[in-house]
């Protein structure tokens, strides 16, 4: 194989797995497969927060609506600022915000002027209040101020017409500020997707039971809980699932007549992969990938009944990868938000992240400031897949592509930070 060849050559790569999906192919598979949810309902805008927008939002009016100060000063015309030397004006009165000036200011005359104070007629410019010299009711200015400066003008942060906010946009606490500046009280949202949720395996105990030897709580349904609750969704715990063929197709048929979306963690491995995709055929249709990705090999994806079905490895970690790399975007666009793409960029590892190619590793990293000053991300010790506290400590994923191998101190590598999902 040449140098140039498109074919990669993965001959040396250990871990290469040809039977492998790449994740951005699992990624577009899903999401091309989903569309957004019907629904919608008029809110409060308070209620609104967080929740997805089902209207465009045109502005009815300016914003400001009058032309009005910045800063704390004197309002005057222009055409009064002396080109050099001094000058005097007498002050006639004043603008207060909410309180307006209801006289002309003539040539050779100023008002007082306060921040968010109409601008009263014959006026243009604010001379900020640290340039001038009061003397009783007379102010000395000298240049140094140009003509509408210290000036908000009318329409500067929307104009009637502008669309402000798109139908798809989450909405976010500016969101709800600058709807309220327009006095829009109401907003149609989408409505929120539901979605059914259990842990399988026979070695779990739920909270409140005692451990018995080989068995483990089950932390998967307490991070899918947190992550679910922070991306406004709908939820149906279920609890867990013993691996029992009879208890798990109760379980699938309850969870997707119950709801729009049905995620399940562990079973979806080799080994145990046969009994839960026999259910699953029977079913509905469901795909079982080997994601060249790690943590978070294996994954199933496809429909039960009427509801979209994720199959989540067991492993804590992988569960918390898998949900965030593939889940989220997902049920992004079922929420009918027109944005999914998670902000990725770029900064020096300051630690050695080993790695083999062949498969795309999501590590997990610290992104802090080192003594010079300058960002850097650190990873957050050992890096297996059961290993829940790595992810506890980590602020972001560092995404060492699938041909990568061990990165050295100072290389740059890719950043996920986690933005409150996590
Ligand atoms: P599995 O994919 O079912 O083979 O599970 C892989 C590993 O993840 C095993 O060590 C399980 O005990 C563990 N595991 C599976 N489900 C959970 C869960 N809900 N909470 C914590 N650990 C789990
Ligand atoms: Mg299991």
């Amino acid at each position: 194989m040449n140098d140039d060849s498109p074919v990669k050559d993965f001959s040396c790569m250990d871990d290469y797995d040809p039977n492998s999906l790449p994740a951005n192919v699992a990624l577009d598979r899903i999401k091309s497969s989903l569309s957004a949810v019907r629904g919608e309902i008029k809110v409060p805008v308070r209620s609104a927060l967080n929740n997805v927008l089902a209207e465009h939002i045109q502005s009815t009016m300016n914003v400001p609506s009058a032309v009005n100060s910045a800063m704390d000063g004197y309002a005057l015309s222009a055409t009064d600022i002396p080109g050099e030397g001094t000058k005097e004006l007498s002050v006639v009165g004043t603008s207060w915000a909410g309180i307006p000036l209801n006289r002309p200011v003539k040539s050779g005359e100023c008002a007082r002027i306060m921040t968010g104070g109409i601008l009263p007629e014959g006026t243009d410019t604010v001379i900020i209040q640290e340039s001038v010299e009061r003397l009783d009711d007379v102010i000395r200015i000298a240049s140094g101020t140009g003509q509408g400066d210290n000036v908000r003008q009318i329409g500067e942060d929307i104009a009637v017409g502008d669309q402000v906010l798109a139908l798809g946009t989450r909405l976010t606490a500016a969101d709800l500020g600058l709807l309220a500046s327009l006095g829009i009280g109401e907003v149609s949202i989408k409505r929120k997707i539901r979605v059914a949720f259990f842990s399988t395996g026979d070695e779990l105990r739920s909270l409140g039971e005692s451990l018995d030897e080989g068995s483990v709580y089950d932390s998967n349904r307490y991070t899918l809980y947190g992550m679910l609750t922070r991306l406004g969704c709908d939820l149906l715990d279920m609890g867990v699932i013993r691996d029992k063929r009879e208890d798990i197709e109760a379980a699938f048929l309850a969870a997707a007549e119950n709801a729009d979306v049905v995620i399940t963690s562990g079973g979806v491995s080799v080994g145990e992969a046969d009994f839960v995709k026999e259910t699953l055929d029977k079913l509905g249709q469901v795909e079982f990938w080997k994601v060249a990705m790690k943590p978070g090999r294996p994954l199933a994806f496809g429909r039960v009944k009427n509801a979209c079905f994720f199959g989540l490895p067991g492993n804590p970690v992988s569960v918390m990868v898998t949900f965030y790399q593939f889940v989220q975007p997902a049920l992004r666009k079922m929420m009918g938000e027109t944005r999914t793409e998670v902000m990725c960029m770029k900064v020096p590892s300051a630690s050695r992240l080993k790695k083999r190619p062949g498969r795309l590793e999501y590590q997990r990293g610290i992104m802090e400031r080192d003594k010079q000053g300058q960002l850097v991300v650190r990873k957050t010790g050992a890096q297996g897949s059961g290993i829940l506290s790595s992810m506890s400590q980590a602020n972001c994923f560092i995404i060492l592509p699938i041909e990568s191998s061990t990165v050295e101190v100072g290389a740059l590598v890719d950043v996920q930070p986690f933005f409150g999902l996590v």
